[in-house]
């Protein structure tokens, strides 16, 4: 198998030549976007929350919170998103959850790969699991894509089966946040097996896409009760309201 793979490679990256996954213009590399469209996207880094990624305007001590996390502190330790959710990070999202463009995980986990500099390999990924009946419809949950190419890229192991989504719930978008808070509490459990998979060891939990932090805080106050030393949230696209980016 290994030496067929080699020998039809060439023929292979011959005939299809990568393509920037936005535009669609042919691109140098795998899994890169085009200058242009690279260049459009709204890329996230320091200085940013400690608790939420939001980022800021100017330079802060690294361990500084908004005033939002000050209030009402997350149970997660953290967010990195690779990019701010507008028109062209959500066609990305869009074509990863619909478009079975499984390349695209790829990419999203090299982007991620810059803020994996403190893993170590006692690290474990879980991705947000989605309940049973939207798996169904769509065949496959698009933070496990997410998920599996980065435990590839980085080593390190990934449990598809910690947590489990023992509640489908409805689009959180249009309510308040107390409300999404109620929904998506008890929306997930932990398997019998998972405290001690879990217990003493860093979580990074995978979601597409960060909205409101109701769904991610959720899965990171089981996954701290079970005894996680630490839970970073890690997603592509990260949702800002008008007035939180600098
Ligand atoms: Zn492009
Ligand atoms: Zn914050």
């Amino acid at each position: 198998m290994g030496a067929v793979h080699t020998l039809l490679k060439p023929v292979i990256d011959f005939a299809l030549p990568p393509r920037c996954p936005i535009c669609g213009i042919t691109v140098d590399l795998d899994h890169h976007f085009c200058l242009t469209c690279w260049r459009s996207l709204d890329f996230l880094g320091e200085p940013f929350c400690h608790g939420c990624g939001v980022p800021f305007a100017y330079e802060r001590p690294a361990d500084w919170l908004c005033a939002t996390c000050l209030a009402h502190p997350p149970e997660h330790d953290g967010v990195r998103a690779v990019v701010r959710y507008d028109d062209i990070s959500s066609l990305i999202a869009m074509r990863l959850k619909y478009g079975s463009r499984l390349g695209l995980a790829n990419l999203i986990a090299k982007n991620l790969e810059r803020f994996a500099k403190d893993i170590c390999e006692r690290t474990l990924i879980i991705p947000v699991p989605l309940h049973r009946w939207r798996l169904w419809t769509r065949g496959f949950n698009q933070s496990v894509l997410i998920g599996r190419a980065l435990s590839k890229s980085l080593d390190v192991p990934m449990s598809l089966d910690a947590v489990l989504r023992s509640k489908a719930t409805p689009p959180l978008r249009s309510m308040s946040s107390k409300k999404r808070q109620k929904t998506v509490g008890n929306a997930f459990v932990l398997s019998a097996h998972s405290k001690a998979l879990i217990s003493g060891r860093p979580i990074l939990l995978i979601d597409d896409i960060y909205t409101s932090g109701a769904t991610t805080n959720a899965c990171a106050k089981l996954l701290k009760r079970a005894g996680a030393s630490q839970v970073l949230v890690f997603c592509w696209a990260r949702v800002l309201n008008d007035g939180e980016a600098a």
